[in-house]
């Protein structure tokens, strides 16, 4: 859940968040308080091509949306660099088996997140980005299987390759190389 976008300014860096949350293994991508028509276009492209459906909302009120979270699905982590290192809770929200609804922000992010949060998880304690935040906390949630993943009706994937680049065309099951 990405809190914080401001349309123009944060388009890329927010795209990335969805991008990162995609690729590392969320199963959706929640963008608070506005909606970003561009943000959305570019998800579903990266599907089309390479596979997947990330389950996607836009414009829902940030508070009524963890609320209702809380109350129905799981449990909310803010990821912040004023919070506890991630070493010290990551085997504890993990071990919870309950739904994550993970929370980055973009300038400043209002007292109520550190409160509503169950956890509040520092990525070290230095300020950086919501997508390295992001991907971090997710690598570590899933211990690096995520970067094994593979996405259903995906129309390419790639070959793994020392040198240049190796994409198959699933179905015509041909090798472009560049
Ligand atoms: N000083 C800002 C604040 O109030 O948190 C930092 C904003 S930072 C550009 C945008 C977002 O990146 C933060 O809201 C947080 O989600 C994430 N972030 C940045 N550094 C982090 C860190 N060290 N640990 C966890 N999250 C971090």
């Amino acid at each position: 859940m990405r809190y914080g976008h401001r349309p123009g300014r944060d388009k890329r860096i927010t795209t990335h968040v969805a991008l990162v949350a995609r690729a590392f293994g969320a199963n959706g991508f929640i963008l608070t308080d506005v909606v970003d028509k561009k943000i959305m276009e570019t998800i579903r492209k990266v599907e089309e091509r390479w596979g997947g459906k990330l389950h996607v909302e836009m414009g829902v009120d940030h508070r009524r949306y963890m609320e209702k979270w809380k109350r129905e699905n799981g449990i909310i982590v803010h990821l912040t660099m004023y919070g506890l290192h991630i070493d010290d809770v990551i085997d504890k929200i993990r071990n919870t088996n309950r739904d994550l609804l993970i929370v980055v922000g973009a300038e400043k992010v209002p007292r109520y997140f550190y409160d509503i949060a169950d956890y509040n998880v520092a990525i070290g304690h230095q300020p950086h980005s919501e997508v390295a935040a992001l991907a971090v906390f997710l690598d570590r949630l899933f211990e690096g299987r995520e970067l094994h993943l593979s996405f259903p009706n995906a129309k390419v994937i790639i070959e793994p390759c020392a040198h240049g680049k190796k994409v198959i065309n699933v179905g015509e099951k041909e090798t472009r190389k560049n």
